[in-house]
């Protein structure tokens, strides 16, 4: 085979998927992470239809169903914590709001990393400085000063990929959806029980609480922030956004004053404006991107881990086909992007519609939310609630 030794940069979600995959199909990985160990933090992240096929092609059903977070479903609430529309995890036949195998990003990517390291090189703590493509090779120089040469380089580095970046410089285009989302972990409250609940509070702003499998609570913070805004909230430092948070959800109700007093001592706050990532082609030469680097969906999609698993199964079935590496990308590409395409297309209105500004906005989407959960109206909100995850049949690549 022409390619035999591929780099890959990311050990998130997509780049361990495609250590494993490349295994399978006969080829090596090596993996280079800018972060000293596998990331903690982060919410659960669901899998769904194709991405949960992939999964079980793995064989990691049984681990990722005894890491589950578990949760009941999920009730929007109003600022006296009273239900005013609720899913169970098991409604549109487990596809809703709430997936029914939610699990948490850490966990999901340790197991990834604990499955592909007997077998692929792990480099921690660097990443790829430089990168020249000759007509044999790529020859990569990373920032720990090694300079080393791989038949083919994956950029799997997420949605801010700097990998991508050197490569395909300003082609990526990065769309901000109009909302900026802040993740931490809380002490849990026996009141957080197993249910996750949103509640929306006016201005244009969402907290949430979900339990997770460890004792602990999952925390977010949303606001509605101009797509085309240059404020760049994600570059401040730690301690600016916590000012931010207090600042943007003072006096909001509910929950609110435990959450920002909380997140002033969480250890992983992480905060992003919500983005999806769209480029031309998805291959340049002997580089090719993977997930969230070449065609983030955001999370607003529920669409991301799913696409990462999908890509890495797709891209090594490829590799393992063809002699030729333009071939195989351009396979990848043609199998993959109208999958991808789909995952994208938000709903009309997403984010403004989940997150009103006015209060009689917020009693509307309450009204929707409950009339979604009868059957006859269900049907016609699917498109707002279900995810496209069943919308792609898996080539499948006998070894
Ligand atoms: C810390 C974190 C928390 C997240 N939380 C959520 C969440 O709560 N809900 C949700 O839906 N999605 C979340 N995501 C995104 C989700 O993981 C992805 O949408 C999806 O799983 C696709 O995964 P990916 O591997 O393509 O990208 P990611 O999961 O983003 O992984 C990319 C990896 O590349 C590493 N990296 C970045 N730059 C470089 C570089 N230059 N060189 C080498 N490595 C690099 C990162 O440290 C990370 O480990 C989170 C991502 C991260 C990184």
């Amino acid at each position: 085979m022409a390619h035999r030794n591929v780099l890959i940069a990311g050990a998130g979600i997509a780049g361990p998927a495609l250590a494993y995959w490349l295994h399978r199909r006969g080829l090596a990985a090596t993996v280079v992470e800018r972060a000293p160990a596998v990331r903690e933090g982060g919410q659960t992240v669901d899998l769904r239809g194709a991405g949960r096929t992939v999964a079980r092609r793995m064989g990691l059903e049984r681990a990722l169903q005894a890491h589950a977070t578990r949760e009941e479903g999920i009730r929007f609430v109003d600022r006296a914590d009273r239900v005013k529309a609720v899913f169970s995890s098991g409604a549109f036949g487990g596809q809703g709001p709430v997936a029914e195998l939610e699990i948490l990003r850490a966990d999901l990517s340790r197991l990834l990393y604990e499955e592909t390291r007997p077998y692929t090189e792990y480099l921690f703590a660097d990443e790829i400085t430089e990168l020249s493509q000759g007509d044999e090779r790529v020859r990569v120089t990373f920032r720990g000063g090694a300079e080393r040469d791989f038949d083919l380089v994956v950029a799997a580095d997420g949605a801010r990929s700097r990998t991508r970046d050197l490569v395909f410089g300003d082609a990526a285009d990065t769309r901000p959806v109009g909302l900026t989302a802040a993740y931490f972990t809380i002490p849990g409250e026996p009141r957080d029980g197993r249910w996750a609940r949103w509640y929306n509070a006016p201005e244009g702003r969402v907290v949430t609480l979900r339990p997770d499998n460890r004792g602990t609570t999952r925390a977010s913070l949303s606001f509605l922030s101009p797509p085309r805004g240059d404020e760049q909230h994600e570059k401040l430092v730690p301690e600016a956004q916590k000012a931010l948070l207090h600042r943007v959800f003072r006096a909001a109700g509910w929950e609110t004053a435990r959450v920002l007093a909380a997140m002033d001592t969480a250890p992983d706050l992480y905060l992003d404006r919500v983005s999806q990532v769209r480029m031309p082609r998805w291959s340049h030469g002997r580089v090719a991107v993977l997930g969230d680097a070449g065609y983030c969906p955001s999370p607003l999609s529920g669409m991301g881990t799913t696409l990462a698993f999908t890509g890495a199964y797709v891209l090594a079935g490829e590799l393992a086909h063809h002699a030729h590496h333009e071939q195989a990308f351009t396979r990848y590409e043609e199998v993959l992007r109208p999958y991808a395409e789909r995952a994208q297309d938000l709903p009309p209105g997403v984010p403004r519609i989940a997150v009103p500004r006015t209060r009689a906005g917020i009693r509307t989407l309450h009204l929707v939310l409950r009339a979604a959960a009868r059957p006859r109206v269900a049907g016609q909100l699917n498109r707002f609630l279900v995810p496209p995850a069943d919308t792609f049949a898996l080539p499948s690549y006998s070894l």
